[in-house]
C-alpha cells in the first residue's frame, strides 16, 4: 500500500512536471519574433541554384524570396478585395516565404525577358529549361511547388526542414530542428 501511494506521487509528479515543461516551451517559442529576411541556408542554395543552372546554359531569376506578413496580406488580396487575379491562397503568417524559407524564381530568356514558360528549351538540350532548373533545385534540398496537390505553385521552392505552417506559427524556427 505503502509503494503504491507513493508510486502514485511519482506518476503525478512526472505528469505536472511535463506539463510544465510542455507549457515554458510554448512560452519561450510563441515570443520569438517574426524572420525579417531569407534563412541562410535558403539564401545560400539559391545562390547555388543559380550557379548550377548557369553552368548548364539556364539563367534563373529569384523574383521573389522574404515576404513580410504585410507584405502576404496585400498580394493575398489581390483578386480578392483588389484588382488583379488570385497569386496565393496564403495569409500573411501562413506561408513559408514569411519565414524566410521559400523563393520564386523565372527564367531569362536569351533576348533578356524574364519569363514563367515551363516548355522554354534555351540551352537546346531537348529538355525544358523549368524543370531542369527543378531538378537542381531538389538536389539542393528544395521542395517544388509544382508537386503540390492543393494549388499548383510552379516557380515557388521552398526549405521546411520538416516544420509545418503551425509550428512556424507557434515559433518554432529551424534551429530548433537542424544544427546550424
Ligand atoms: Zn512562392
Amino acid at each position: 500500500m505503502k509503494i503504491r501511494a507513493i508510486l502514485s506521487i511519482i506518476i503525478i509528479l512526472t505528469v505536472i512536471l511535463f506539463v510544465i515543461y510542455q507549457y515554458m516551451l510554448y512560452q519561450k517559442y510563441a515570443s520569438r519574433p517574426m524572420p525579417t529576411a531569407l534563412h541562410s541556408k535558403v539564401e545560400e542554395a539559391s545562390q547555388q541554384l543559380i550557379t548550377k543552372a548557369e553552368e548548364t546554359g539556364i539563367t534563373v531569376v529569384i523574383t521573389d524570396g522574404f515576404r513580410s506578413v504585410d507584405e502576404q496580406n496585400s498580394i493575398y488580396a489581390q483578386g480578392r478585395q483588389t484588382e488583379g487575379n488570385i497569386v496565393t491562397y496564403a495569409r500573411g503568417g501562413e506561408s513559408y516565404h514569411n519565414y524566410g524559407l521559400a523563393i520564386d524564381f523565372a527564367l531569362q530568356n536569351k533576348q533578356g525577358g524574364i519569363i514563367w514558360d515551363l516548355q522554354y528549351d534555351g540551352n537546346e538540350n531537348g529538355n525544358s529549361d523549368w524543370m531542369e532548373v527543378v531538378k537542381i533545385a531538389k538536389s539542393l534540398g528544395f521542395k517544388w511547388g509544382g508537386d503540390f496537390t492543393r494549388f499548383k505553385d510552379y516557380p515557388h521552392l521552398q526549405m521546411d526542414f520538416g516544420l509545418s505552417i503551425h509550428e512556424l506559427k507557434r515559433g518554432k524556427r529551424p534551429r530548433d530542428v537542424i544544427d546550424l
